[in-house]
């Protein structure tokens, strides 16, 4: 049986173009790695620095495109072993994690994820 991975997924920058507190448009490609990163048994987090409302309309678009959340910045199995605010993650999604591969959309917004370059990187480290 292969692993089961705790990914933590950004969503300004990563699901989303930027448009903070709207939501932006989906991230070309987003969605089908999130599908396929899911449908292969790794649970995600969201991992955002949204909250209230704002949160509550990142869940939801996670629900309108039927990608299920394993947490919501919570990691539930890590109240066991450390009572630290960061959650414990095998992998990080995020626009600006240094490493993690970006595209410019136009001259003036900050870059989003290049979920094409991510998803290759994915599969070469066998998590996709
Ligand atoms: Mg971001």
């Amino acid at each position: 049986m292969e692993r089961s991975l705790i990914i933590a997924i950004d969503f300004d920058g990563t699901c989303v173009e930027h448009c903070y507190p709207a939501i932006g448009c989906e991230v070309e490609g987003a969605v089908e790695v999130l599908r396929a990163l899911q449908q292969r048994g790794h649970r995600l987090i969201l991992h955002t620095v949204r909250s209230g409302a704002t949160l509550e309309a990142a869940i939801s678009w996670f629900q309108e495109r039927r990608i299920p959340l394993w947490g919501v910045n919570l990691n539930i199995e890590q109240r066991r072993w450390s009572e630290s605010p960061k959650v414990y993650a095998h992998y990080y999604i995020d626009d600006s994690a240094l490493g993690c591969p970006i595209r410019f959309i136009d001259d003036v917004r900050r870059p989003v994820v290049d979920w094409r370059a991510l998803r290759k990187l994915l599969e070469y480290h066998g998590i996709l």
